[in-house]
Parts: C-alpha cells; sequence; structure tokens
C-alpha cells in the first residue's frame, strides 16, 4: 500500500514539502536497504550510483528541511530530495494506513525517480512526472534564508531590510536568499490577505505595513496548512483572467511580479 503525504498540491511549495517531511519520519530508525535514482533524479550527482553508493547501509536518524528542500538525516551522509514542479513523497509497504496515491498526477511506475528501500522493506519514493524533482547527497544550505514556518519577527524585518525603495515586496518575499519557502501562491496570498500592492517597493512599506505582513505570514502559514495545502488561500478561485476580488468584488489585476504571474485587487492591496 502506497501512503500519500497529508496533502499534494499540484505544485509543492513548502507546505507540501513539509507534509512530505512528516512522512518521512516514518522511517527514522530504519536502515537503508537499497537505493536507486534514474538519471533525472540523478542529475545533480557525478552518476546515478553515486546515490545509493552514498545511501546503502546507512540508518536514516532524522529529517530536516529548508524552504523547499527536504533532506533524510543519517548516520553518514545527509540526502537531499528536491521536487521540482511535480514531485511528491510517498511511503510504499506500509500496512494498515489507509489511503493510496490519489495526487493531482495519479500513480505509474514509470514516474518514480528515486527511491530508497527500507531493511523492513518499506520504500520511500520519489514520485515526479514532469522528471525536475532530485536527489543530492549532503546538499549545501547556502544561499537559503530562515525558513518561512515559523519565521521569528526579527527574521522577518531583517530579509525586508533594504537600502532605499528596494526590489518589489512580492520579489523580496519570493527571494529565498532572504526567506527561505515562500513561493508564488504563499506570497500572492500573504499579500492579499496583508492589502498590500505586490508591486509596492519594500524600502516604502512602514512599520504598520509590515506589521500586517509579518501576522498575514503567519495567518497564511497556519490557515492553509489547516486547509490542506498551499492552493487553498483565499484569493485562489480567483486566480484567473475574469477573477473577481473575493472581499470586494473588484476584477483583480493580473502582471509578472518578481518574475511570476502575480493576481491582486486593486481596490484592497494598496
Ligand atoms: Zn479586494
Amino acid at each position: 500500500m502506497v501512503v500519500t503525504p497529508r496533502y499534494a498540491a499540484p505544485v509543492p511549495e513548502v507546505l507540501e514539502v513539509e507534509s512530505y517531511r512528516e512522512l518521512a519520519e516514518r522511517v527514522v530508525g530504519s536502515r537503508i536497504r537499497a537505493a536507486e535514482a534514474d538519471r533525472y533524479a540523478a542529475a545533480r550527482l557525478v552518476a546515478p550510483r553515486a546515490f545509493a553508493q552514498a545511501a546503502v547501509g546507512r540508518r536514516v536518524v532524522g529529517t530536516g528541511r529548508r524552504g523547499k528542500l527536504l533532506w533524510l538525516e543519517t548516520d553518514g551522509v545527509r540526502l537531499g530530495l528536491r521536487f521540482g514542479m511535480t514531485g511528491v513523497l510517498l511511503l510504499d509497504g506500509e500496512a494498515g494506513i489507509e489511503g493510496l496515491f490519489y495526487g493531482p498526477h495519479g500513480y505509474r511506475d514509470e514516474w518514480v525517480r528515486a527511491s530508497l528501500t527500507l531493511d523492513d522493506g518499506r520504500r520511500l519514493i520519489l514520485h515526479d512526472p514532469r522528471r525536475l524533482g532530485r536527489v543530492e547527497i549532503d546538499p549545501s544550505l547556502e544561499g537559503l534564508g530562515p525558513d518561512v514556518i515559523g519565521l521569528s519577527r526579527a527574521d522577518f524585518d531583517a530579509a525586508l531590510a533594504v537600502r532605499g525603495e528596494g526590489p518589489a515586496v512580492k520579489a523580496r518575499l519570493l527571494d529565498q536568499s532572504m526567506v527561505a519557502g515562500i513561493g508564488n501562491l504563499l506570497a500572492d496570498e500573504m499579500l492579499f490577505r496583508a492589502g498590500i500592492d505586490p508591486r509596492t517597493p519594500v524600502g516604502r512599506l512602514d512599520v504598520a505595513r509590515r506589521a500586517r505582513l509579518y501576522r498575514a505570514l503567519g495567518q497564511t502559514i497556519r490557515t492553509l496548512r489547516r486547509r490542506g495545502g498551499s492552493h487553498t488561500g483565499d484569493h485562489m478561485m480567483a486566480r484567473h483572467p475574469d477573477g473577481r476580488c473575493p472581499r470586494d468584488g473588484t476584477s483583480l489585476a493580473v502582471a509578472t511580479v518578481g518574475g511570476r504571474t502575480t493576481y491582486w485587487c486593486p481596490t484592497h492591496q494598496r
């Protein structure tokens, strides 16, 4: 039986990867008996077999995550997992747990890009139709800011600190070196909740608006985790060309901000 993570959105953002990490916690204490990665998943390694060479015989002693990078801590190396646009982590062979994999893309054996077989027969699987998921050995955390889940006010303020006007606030939120884990949907949702125009230069946000954005960030994380993932935001249903703001009925504006398609309400986001 394949055990699915708590939720799997069409595109994995930090909330989905955190649910993958919770799933991976189930294999802590097990030893890795076999490991495989195809040439896509192993694209960052010297060769696909390097994954098995690093992993086999190791015991999983913990899990970790920073932004969208997940890793298994072992008694030797750290095994990193990245999920690209369509990757999901699955756990196969666990008896007594309900839930087949009904993710957004369905399951196919040919989409298994990498796997770890544990000494008890269970199998942890990187399933990824689009082939952008990657395995890594001792992945670097360089260039990753503090994680968005549980981000402190001090770290948030540091991430927004600029000289002069700085970039658009949306671009700054997406900058993984400032805060790790804010993807496109989370950024739009927190700006929607905070009532801030995503194009506003960071340096123009006054104290009150920074406080509002920090509160909205925490609310967004908590609410969307409860609802089931990064695609469950309040403005989500209106993310299309004819979309209207669920608060005030205004037609949403759409533009590329920070390199990503951005929807916002010109009435209550200023
Ligand atoms: Zn509005």
